[in-house]
């Protein structure tokens, strides 16, 4: 389950950042998870919840904004959003000339320290 490592990695850049500018814990972590990241918002909240004890981020609850994947096409010149993990071909057209904005993110994008 690389979930763990990965929740693991981002209690530790957490942890940097509250010793670097000097809060004491954190109430609140938000996170953002690319559907094509690879990673399970369901495991990576488990995996959260068992790595988060006895860190400075252990009563620090979770959320999960799942980012969806999207791209652009540059034959159809628009931009779309698909349901799965991952884009072979515009939805559009069905040509290959997309490039993937949006999907791969995993970082954290809020957090309520103290
Ligand atoms: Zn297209």
């Amino acid at each position: 389950m690389h979930e763990v490592s990965i929740a693991l990695g981002l209690l530790e850049f957490a942890a940097e950042y509250c010793e670097r500018e000097g809060y004491k814990g954190i109430e609140a972590i938000t996170v953002k998870i690319g559907k094509a990241s690879g990673v399970m918002p369901e495991a990576f909240h488990f995996a959260f919840e068992a790595v988060k004890i006895g860190t400075i981020a252990e009563k620090a609850c979770l959320t999960i904004n799942e980012v969806p994947v999207s791209g652009f096409c540059s034959n159809c010149n628009k931009s779309f959003t698909v349901e799965e993990t991952y884009v072979l071909s515009c939805p559009m057209c069905g040509k290959s000339s997309f490039r993937v904005e949006t999907g791969r993110e995993l970082n954290i994008c809020e957090m309520e320290v103290f």
